[in-house]
């Protein structure tokens, strides 16, 4: 497994943001759609492409355009929704898929409660959205979720990660045999006793979209 911490002034600049708990959530919302956009461009540096001919006003040339099956996009509901515009800016032929995974706070045991992807993901490449990643429970299910229906290289965006949940991530994913690569905005301290990335930005989701 790889993990990619993107070293950038400007994600530092706007995860700042992100992380001050005076931001409100219309401008966490616009923050992460900015930052996406940033990371998806490292997560999408190894999207495949096949050669196509056209013909410029010059003369002929062979560019470049995405291999056929498209990617996948994978927002983990409710977070992952926060970070679909921003990632589908730059991969606007991409499909979107679904999973709604939701963490039990008490044992941080992360459940399915919603699906919508095809069955046959054979030679798909596909691209997880989850904002925070921090025991990684989520993550390992929703990456395990995708190898069993046939993806066979799979890129998790997140914006914050802790050293534990990508240790966990790696150990438990040990036996898959398809590239795995984490992309994240910065690597935090560590995980709090409540599970909750330190320093972080606290939850994602009530930040999004306020607390249900
Ligand atoms: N989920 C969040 O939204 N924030 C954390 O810090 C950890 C999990």
């Amino acid at each position: 497994m790889r993990t990619i911490v993107v070293d950038h002034p400007l994600v530092a600049h706007k995860l700042t943001a992100l992380r001050d708990q005076n931001t409100d959530s219309p401008t966490f919302r616009r923050l992460v759609d900015q930052l996406v956009t940033l990371l998806a461009y490292e997560a999408t540096r190894d999207v495949r492409v096949e050669p196509f001919d056209i013909t410029t006003p010059v003369a002929p040339t062979t560019g470049v355009r995405l291999s056929a099956p498209k990617p996948m996009v994978v927002p983990i509901l409710r977070a992952g929704l926060g970070m679909l515009e921003g990632m589908m800016r730059l991969l606007p032929t991409a499909e979107v898929g679904f999973l709604g995974m939701v963490r039990n706070e008490e044992t941080l045991e992360a459940s399915t409660y919603a699906e919508r992807l095809p069955d046959d993901l054979a030679g798909r490449q596909c691209y997880v959205l989850d904002p925070m990643l921090a025991t990684g429970g989520t993550l390992v299910d929703a990456i395990r979720y995708l190898a069993d229906r046939g993806a066979d290289d799979i890129t998790a965006v997140t914006l914050l990660a802790a050293p534990e949940g990508i240790k966990h991530v790696e150990e438990s994913l040990a036996d898959l045999d398809i590239p795995i690569t984490i992309v994240t905005g910065a690597l935090d301290e560590k995980l709090n006793d409540k599970g909750y990335i330190v320093p972080g930005l606290g939850d994602a989701g009530d930040r999004l979209y306020g607390v249900v």
